[in-house]
């Protein structure tokens, strides 16, 4: 059975925007401490799609396969979500 998991975007240093994920391996990638917070561990994350806030999933029992989205495709996304926060 496919491994999945539901996940708020609460975000590390920059705040997530509450969203509800549903999230499959296939949306998790893991990356290295310093890439996410001063930690140092890696953690497994997915990216919101509706603000390219990462969000760690914490422990979980999979295999992430996913890849992580290029810093361009995450700022794409946050600043989609803060045009739709100014449109409000
Ligand atoms: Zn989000």
């Amino acid at each position: 059975m496919a491994w999945s998991k539901e996940v708020t975007c609460v975000g590390s240093d920059i705040r997530g925007c509450g969203t509800k994920l549903f999230v499959t391996e296939s949306d998790l990638y893991l990356i290295s401490g310093t890439d996410f917070d001063d930690t140092g561990i890696s953690s497994i994350v997915c990216c919101c799609p509706k603000c390219g806030i990462e969000t760690a999933v914490g422990d979980v029992e999979c295999f992430p396969r996913g890849l992580r989205p290029s810093r361009e495709q995450r700022k794409a996304l946050f600043s989609t979500r803060s045009a739709q926060t100014l449109a409000k």
